[in-house]
């Protein structure tokens, strides 16, 4: 019974003042904030490479940043229709890496996979596309991180959904060189939309339904990953 005396007291005690009874409501609203961040599902981190002063590949006046945009904005619409949550490390046409000054570069990836880290992000996606010497060179590639398992199995999954829209079909690559890949937590994979420096990808690229079949190929195979992921938390 002493015990519950005291705490009853502690909050009678507090609540005599103007101050004690502020402290309680913003430690309720603390408490209100944890609870929908702890039953709040995690999010989906889609990575639009590129960004402001880095424009990426370019080719015939288009740049790899507005394809890589192009797509995320299209990507995130399926999937908040899928009732997945979504983030994009990059909203508009800006790089996140600061000054330009040396190490700019490293600081803008560097700063993808921190907003990644930071809102708790069940898995990312970065969407890049691809150049080459050779303009013959065309269609989709998709990365993961050498030795990590789930990021295999999101690529694979990728892969999958995207090859029923590519003439010849690369399996899945593994990396151990690229930054986004090698420092993400969890699960991560790199699409190469097509290939900038080919004629017939950069149509593709220009052509709206062919956009929205790959953002709805790249949805539904992150939709069934996350899926996963969720249902065995
Ligand atoms: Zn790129």
């Amino acid at each position: 019974m002493a015990v519950r005396t005291r705490v009853w007291v502690l909050p009678r005690r507090l609540l005599r003042g103007a101050a004690g009874a502020a402290a309680l409501m913003a430690l309720g609203a603390v408490l209100a904030w944890w609870r929908v961040q702890a039953q709040a599902p995690p999010p989906v981190m889609i990575d639009p490479g590129h960004g402001g002063v880095d424009g990426g590949a370019s080719a015939d006046g288009l740049l790899e940043k507005a394809v890589t945009l192009d797509v995320a904005l299209r990507l995130r619409r399926h999937l908040e229709a899928m009732g997945v949550p979504v983030r994009l490390t990059r909203e508009g046409d800006e790089d996140l890496g600061g000054p330009l000054t040396r190490g700019r570069h490293r600081r803008d990836l560097a700063e993808r996979v921190r907003r990644t880290h930071e809102c708790g992000a069940a898995l990312l996606v970065s969407l890049h596309a691809n150049s080459s010497r050779d303009p013959t060179e065309r269609g989709f590639l998709v990365f993961y991180q050498k030795d990590a398992p789930a990021s295999r199995e999101l690529a694979e999954r990728l892969d999958r959904a995207l090859a029923p829209l590519a003439r010849r079909r690369e399996p899945p690559i593994a990396r151990t060189d690229l930054y986004v890949l090698r420092n993400c937590r969890p699960p991560a994979a790199l699409v190469e939309l097509g290939f900038l420096s080919n004629g017939a990808d950069r149509a593709r690229f220009r052509d709206e339904q062919h956009m929205e079949r790959v953002a709805m190929a790249l949805a539904f195979s992150i939709y069934e990953f996350y899926q996963s992921l969720i249902g065995t938390r």
